[in-house]
């Protein structure tokens, strides 16, 4: 189950920028091979395993897009109304009646299939029946008007999903316009995931003064299962060198990635590095990111490690640009980079350069019209509030020294980032 080239993460270095660590990633996390077939309705988040081409064209056939009159628009005079015979029915379903015949219209429905020879469509709101029952028709209106042509949306043959796509409703959609009642999909990678540290509990259990319930794991399950992971919860392991060890070599054979959170510091009890050279290979990775630390990257009998600092907002921001990437291109899901919308800064802020820093912000609508975004007023990376009572992250890129009221600067919603 190897999927990644030796070296993969075997990037030590001084600092890495966030681009640069993603860009490893990307260009050396091979995909899973497996394809699984899945119903239509199952298929919503799923990688797609092979490309999709129209089997048939988008309409698959020439159409009403109102409900209206079909005319041929070269008996239309040019200048003045003319009136028309009503000739003819066509609702939605039925098969195009006979021709349509010179000088006469024929009453039809959106959706119904244009007769033979009728290249427009008046809307029956601009039109109005005489006392003959014949339709009144104005004049001016463009040739080919409300009218679908097959194959206008979608070409037959035409490229229409491509491998990796990670399916969206639209895209079930279209699968399901082409007649597909299943789809080849990536299988879904599985992830292990752990915490680490004595001081943690998992909810449910008994808590002593000094211990916190245990919440990054949970976390860290929502964001992936969000990826489209299937996600093995195993529970806490202690600050300790063999226990830890021993719990990420019994789980690497059986998982593509092996996810932990909690003690990659340097600190005496952070045990997670020296566990790992133990049973596999690590390095940190110091990342030119705020907030977030050193990110653990290794590997165990194949199976690649990530461990995420244990400070909930470090946990959060280190996911979203190191295991995000490294979950998509495993998965083998096209890379989504993250595209920052411009937006009105409504505080000030200092940064240092050279280092890509994200503040947790909320939107609001300015008396101007403009979107603002505001500073949560505290900045600690354990406030899970923090994380709780926001819109999403401003993110202030390495050249960035400092923010002004009213400089435009990218906002990421938290939506965006799963
Ligand atoms: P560490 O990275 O292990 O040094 O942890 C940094 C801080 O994050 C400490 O205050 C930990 O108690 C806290 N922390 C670590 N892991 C978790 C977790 N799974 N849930 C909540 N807080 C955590
Ligand atoms: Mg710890």
């Amino acid at each position: 189950m190897a999927q990644l080239s030796d070296d993969c993460f075997a990037f030590g270095g001084p600092m890495m920028s966030v681009d640069e660590a993603v860009g490893i990633i990307a260009a050396r996390v091979t995909p899973v091979r497996e394809a699984e077939t899945v119903a239509l309705a199952q298929a919503d988040g799923r990688i797609l395993a092979t490309d999709i081409s129209a089997p048939l064209p988008l309409p698959p056939f020439t159409n009403s897009a109102v409900d209206g009159y079909a005319v041929r628009s070269r008996d239309l005079p040019p200048r003045g109304e003319v009136a028309f015979a009503v000739t003819g029915r066509i609702e939605a379903g039925e098969p195009a009646v006979a021709a349509i015949q010179p000088g006469h219209a024929v009453r039809i429905f959106t959706g119904a299939p244009m007769p033979d020879g009728a290249d427009t469509v008046f809307m029956q709101e601009d039109v109005r029946i005489d006392g003959d029952g014949r339709v009144v028709l104005p004049e001016g209106l463009r040739p080919g008007a409300n009218v679908r042509p097959a194959g206008e949306d979608i070409p037959a043959g035409s490229a229409a999903l491509a491998a990796g796509q990670r399916l969206r409703p639209q895209d079930v959609a279209l699968a399901a316009a082409f007649g597909l009642t299943q789809i080849d999909v990536r299988r879904r990678i599985r992830v292990a995931v752990f915490s680490t540290g004595n001081e943690l509990v998992s909810p449910g259990a008994p808590r002593a003064a000094a211990q916190l319930f245990d919440s990054n794991r949970f976390m860290l399950i929502a964001m992936l299962r969000r990826l489209g992971s299937e996600v093995s919860d195993l529970g806490i392991l202690r600050d300790e060198r063999a226990s830890l060890a021993e719990g990420l070599k019994k789980v690497a054979g059986a998982h593509d990635l092996i996810l932990t959170t909690g003690g990659v510091s340097t600190g005496e009890e952070d045990h997670v590095k020296a566990a790992v050279e133990s049973v596999g290979r690590l390095v940190l990775w110091r990342m030119a990111i705020k907030p977030g630390r050193p990110v653990a990257m290794g590997i165990i009998g194949g199976t690649p490690l990530i461990g995420l600092p244990g400070n909930p907002v470090a946990t959060f921001v280190t996911f979203v640009h190191v295991v995000r990437p490294t979950v998509l291109a495993l998965a083998g899901a096209a890379q989504q980079p993250i595209v920052p919308m411009p937006v009105r800064a409504a505080f000030s802020y200092k940064k240092k350069i050279s280092r890509r820093e994200y503040v947790r912000a909320n939107l609001r609508r300015a008396e101007d019209g403009a979107l603002e975004a505001t500073k949560f007023p505290r900045e600690g990376a354990g406030l899970l509030s923090s994380l709780v009572e926001t819109d999403g992250l401003v993110e202030l890129g390495e050249e960035i020294r400092k923010v002004e009221p009213g400089q435009t600067v990218g906002f990421l919603g938290y939506a965006s980032l799963m």
